[in-house]
């Protein structure tokens, strides 16, 4: 039998030849590679199974056309994707994009993450991802209506709460879900558990909107503690200005940090005396408008515009990426690890290169990986499934106080599967071994399907 090294080795050469242009793809494969060789070492009928070959191939990607007719009555085309990845261990789950930058690698790296992220949560939920290349940005109400309204007449054939129950990701928020959901209603009837981060008046459940952002920062509040450190008086970095950072931030400020500076697309705001959370959720939850707008209210903060500046280069304690996929790349993590950061901890789905992961690693920073540090917000879809089952709903104490345990569970199970497997305080490697060895079990136990 060949060792674990030369099998993933081995595995990881032919997903390269295969899918050779999927740069995003291959990223997350090979975050996740590297950490799974001693469990090959130590499981190897894992390898006569060959599980890793069969967990990088999608069980199914589903790929349309999304035509939507603008405010002016002209036509556009758009593509549509849903990839069901992995349904090891319970119906596809995860959220849908909506933004320009949308492809096949894209989707797939998305939904490869979330079947280890779904295993951890431990919930039974398997894994997949979709979305499309529409850009939401400067779009009336009813031009988001007519398109989600497309895009779900031909997605509804694919779903349902047993089989593949999708929610919001960059681009789709409680808007999108809503038109997304009396779609799936006109269609299908009601069966309000075909989706998730749905309306409090018809099936939400309370915490849902705040849990990525909260999860987080439960999950960092561990890293602390783990070196005797709490956020009281530190000073934290939240790239992004949408769900995941806006309730970052919330969360952080309520546990005595201090953020000083959040971002969009356009450029970063600095505000030394602290981010004003009513005016962050002002300019994004309801105007929909740009960072920059938060200076006009706050004078004293600084703007500066992509590509005049880093928001990695300020100073600060902590440092959470929750814009995007490869926003924090090798120099930027450099110059946080210069200027003394203590942690970073991903809200973002693969916001840092592996570079960069790299050197966090090298300089003793402390690192929390998006699979275990954002499982938030599917833990609390998955709890928004249960509510929906049971036709009954959990007050937000009720599903706070179960987010809280979930990421406190994660964050055990990351730091075990670590240490059993020789990657003590490596929580990437443990995320990565955690999340791997439930599917596995599931995947040997089903045969070959
Ligand atoms: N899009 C979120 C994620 O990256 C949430 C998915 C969900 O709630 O299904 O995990």
């Amino acid at each position: 039998m060949i060792s674990g090294k030369e099998y993933v080795d081995r595995v990881f050469a032919k997903v390269k030849a295969t899918n050779a242009h999927e740069t995003e793809f291959l990223q997350a494969v090979e975050e996740v590679f590297d950490s799974l060789i001693p469990v090959f070492d130590k499981y190897p009928k894992y390898i006569k199974e060959n599980l890793l070959e069969r967990l990088v191939e999608p069980e199914r990607i589903i790929s349309f056309r999304v035509p939507w007719l603008d405010d002016q009555g002209d036509v556009h085309v758009n593509r549509g994707y849903r990839v069901q990845f992995s349904s090891a261990i319970g119906p596809y789950k995860g959220g849908l994009r909506f933004h320009p930058s949308v492809n096949q690698s894209i989707v797939k790296f998305l939904g490869f993450e979330q079947i280890f992220k779904n295993s951890l949560t431990g919930q039974p939920i398997g894994g997949g991802k979709g979305g499309s290349d529409f850009d939401p940005k400067g779009k009336s109400d009813m031009e988001i209506m007519r398109f989600t309204q497309s895009f779900m007449t031909e997605l509804q054939k694919y779903i349902g709460p047993d089989l593949d129950v999708p929610a919001g990701d960059i681009g789709v928020g409680a808007r999108e879900i809503g038109y997304l959901f009396g779609q799936y209603k006109r269609l299908n009837g009601y069966q309000n558990g075909v989706l998730t981060g749905k309306g409090l008046s018809f099936g939400g459940s309370l915490t849902r909107k705040e849990a990525t952002g909260y999860g987080v920062v439960y999950f960092a509040q561990h890293m602390l503690a783990s070196k005797g450190q709490d956020f009281k008086g530190k000073k934290a970095i939240v790239s992004g200005s949408g769900n995941v950072a806006i309730y970052a931030t919330e969360k952080l400020q309520q546990l005595g940090a201090r953020v000083i500076a959040v971002s969009d697309s356009s450029g970063y705001v600095y505000d030394e005396k602290g981010i004003d959370l009513d005016s962050l959720k002002q300019i994004k939850e309801v105007n929909r408008g740009r960072i920059k707008s938060y200076i006009d209210q706050h004078p004293h903060a600084v703007f500066t515009a992509a590509g005049s500046g880093s928001i990695w280069s300020l100073k600060a304690d902590l440092a959470f990426p929750c814009a995007t996929q490869n926003e924090l790349n090798a120099k930027d993590a450099q110059l946080l690890i210069d200027n003394g950061i203590l942690a970073v901890v991903e809200g973002a789905n693969m916001p840092s290169s592996l570079k960069a992961i790299a050197l966090f690693q090298e300089a003793g920073v402390l690192f929390g990986p998006a699979k275990a540090a954002n499982a938030g917000g599917v833990a609390v879809s998955a709890l928004e499934m249960a509510q929906n089952s049971s036709r009954i709903a959990w007050t937000f104490e009720e599903v706070d106080a179960k987010l809280f345990d979930i990421m406190r569970d994660i964050y055990d199970n990351v730091t075990h599967a670590a240490d059993d497997f020789k990657f003590s305080g490596n929580l990437v490697a443990g995320a990565n071994i955690a999340g791997f060895l439930k599917v596995a079990e599931a995947m040997s136990a089903q045969g070959l399907v």
